[in-house]
């Protein structure tokens, strides 16, 4: 995997044939990544795991399954930490997975974060699968689009009375990456 995450997003970018994007441009959508320095060439190994809520959600379910279910079936998962936001998401599409509707999971806590390496049950329902892949993309495209926002509006001089209208970067400037 290559080190610079710029490298991830501007393959995504290649794949839609759209145009790339730099460092700069990055940093001007995203002033929280102000005053960093651009992550280095090469790649790095990053071993892929399925984190251990994922696995006894699955393990649970399966066990579950088939049996006289009247009501939602609460499980609590025990876990020393919180999850990440990638298990979070991934235990709420399991939950919305037909046969796994009647679930509910519960887990310590959640502590927002993407971590590298992250990888889905490969015996979880497709449709979950399916629900990340969607996530995953809508994230990468809004990354994008708010790029593409802030080069737009560099190209166009705001008028002087327009301080208000400042783009806002909204809820996806909060600083969830971890890798
Ligand atoms: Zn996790």
């Amino acid at each position: 995997m290559p080190k610079n995450f710029l490298h991830i997003i501007n393959t995504y970018a290649d794949f839609k044939r759209t145009p790339r994007m730099t460092w700069a441009q990055l940093t001007q959508a995203y002033p929280m990544l102000e005053g960093t320095t651009e992550p280095t060439e090469g790649k790095t190994t990053v071993t892929a795991s399925v984190h251990c809520e994922c696995t006894i959600a699955i393990h649970m379910s399966q066990k579950l399954w088939g049996q006289e279910r009247p009501g939602p079936k609460f499980v609590e998962i025990g876990i020393s930490k919180h999850s990440c936001w990638l298990c979070e998401k991934y235990l709420e599409f399991l939950m919305q997975s037909s046969g796994f509707d009647k679930l509910r999971l519960v887990v310590t806590g959640y502590q927002g974060k993407i971590h590298s390496g992250w990888m889905a049950p490969p015996n979880g329902p497709i449709n979950a699968l399916c629900s990340m892949a969607c996530l995953i993309r809508g994230e990468l495209d809004e990354i994008s689009e708010n790029v593409e926002r802030e080069i737009r509006s560099d190209s166009f001089p705001r008028d002087s009375s327009g301080d208000d209208e400042e783009p806002k970067m909204g809820a996806k400037s909060e600083n969830i990456w971890d890798i």
